[in-house]
């Protein structure tokens, strides 16, 4: 990575204020060392637990304790190892009487009926209407994150502008869109699986009534999460944000994690991928020919969107991506894929 993807993310990574019962670790730090299975809050967490008990020439004891209180949330790679009442990496998850789940599900930062093509999704009912839907909260640190204001934010620190609203409400508002053209309901804007059990129950509800099911997501998210989670779902957005471990980590993600969640979808579903074209992370193309032969082997026909960068967040200071480089990525994208569309030009 170079000088200025690393100022970038680490302009990102600084900015997170840990609050109170959230994990201290910083994201920084995590997105330096994550790897699926790693104990990045584990040590933080034991080590008073550990000097205590080493004072008190009692650490294994002390050290058992302190195991039994902690539940690690085992969702995404970030395996958050969480303490009584903390909130983990995504600040959405809680440790809440030994169980981690979302806080406050159901508290939306947006609904709105949008073409599905902006979803994107080119090619999943053409010219129709979705119910979407977002939340707040994510489980990356995009320093160029075009949502910032919900993904790096959870409910509860923009309480005054989540609307509350059930599932089933959901659900029956989304039926009586039908007129206008609705075909569903899209979980977009922030990261949705972090909302995961929210939306399995909703997505169950919404297949009964014979509702599309789509998720706008960057698939950092582990199999068994994806694996539960696609029969219920009819399409996908995934982002690929890059196509090398490092960028990924940078980002807080895992390449290998999102690559297994791109397979899995696509053997159920509709799945089409999206690649923002970001200066010094995704516009190398020796990389995206990798990408794109790498998404050709599951099926040339899965539709790639190439979207153009534009300065955002953490990002202000760089430039747009040159459109020159947008054409000559998707040039080489098409000698892969049948479908492969520039966004944002
Ligand atoms: S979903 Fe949230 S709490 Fe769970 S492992 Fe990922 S970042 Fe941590």
């Amino acid at each position: 990575m170079n000088a200025k993807v690393q100022r970038q993310v680490d302009a990102a990574n600084g900015a997170k204020e840990p609050r109170e019962n959230e994990v201290s670790t910083s994201a920084s730090q995590a997105a330096t060392k994550l790897k699926p299975k790693t104990k990045i809050y584990y040590t933080p967490l034991l080590q008073p637990i550990q000097e205590a008990a080493a004072d008190r020439g009692e650490l294994e004891p002390a050290l058992e304790k302190g195991r039994e209180e902690l539940v690690r949330c085992e969702l995404c790679p970030h395996n958050c190892l969480l303490k009584p009442g903390q909130t983990g990496f995504c600040r959405v998850r809680r440790n809440i009487d030994g169980r981690v789940r979302a806080t406050r599900d159901g508290y939306t930062s947006s609904i709105a009926l949008d073409p599905i093509e902006k979803k994107p999704l080119s090619f999943f009912h053409p010219g129709t209407q979705i119910l979407s839907v977002g939340f707040f909260g994510c489980n990356m640190r995009c320093p160029f994150c075009q949502n910032f204001e919900i993904s790096m934010h959870s409910d509860e620190d923009l309480s005054a502008r989540g609307r509350y609203i059930t599932k089933e409400e959901l659900v029956e508002l989304a039926v009586s869109l039908r007129a206008r053209g609705n075909i569903g309901i899209a979980f977009t804007y922030n990261e949705p699986l972090v909302h995961f059990e929210w939306i399995k129950e909703c997505f169950a509800l919404a297949r009964e009534a014979e509702l599309e099911t789509v998720l706008v997501t960057n698939g950092n998210f582990n199999e068994p999460c994806i694996r539960e989670i696609a029969p219920l779902t009819t399409a996908w957005n995934i982002d690929l944000k890059c196509f090398t471990e490092d960028g990924y980590r940078s980002l807080g993600g895992d390449l290998e994690t999102v690559k297994r969640a791109i397979v899995l979808a696509a053997e159920s579903s509709h799945v089409e991928i999206t690649t923002l074209v970001v200066p010094d992370l995704s516009d190398d193309p020796q990389d995206m020919a990798r990408e794109a032969a790498w998404l050709a082997g599951i099926n040339p026909g899965i539709p790639l969107h190439l979207t153009r960068f534009f300065p955002r967040y953490h990002s202000l200071e760089e430039a747009p991506t040159d459109p020159v480089i947008m054409r000559r990525l998707a040039k080489i994208a098409r000698e892969h894929l049948q479908c492969v569309e520039l966004g944002n030009l």
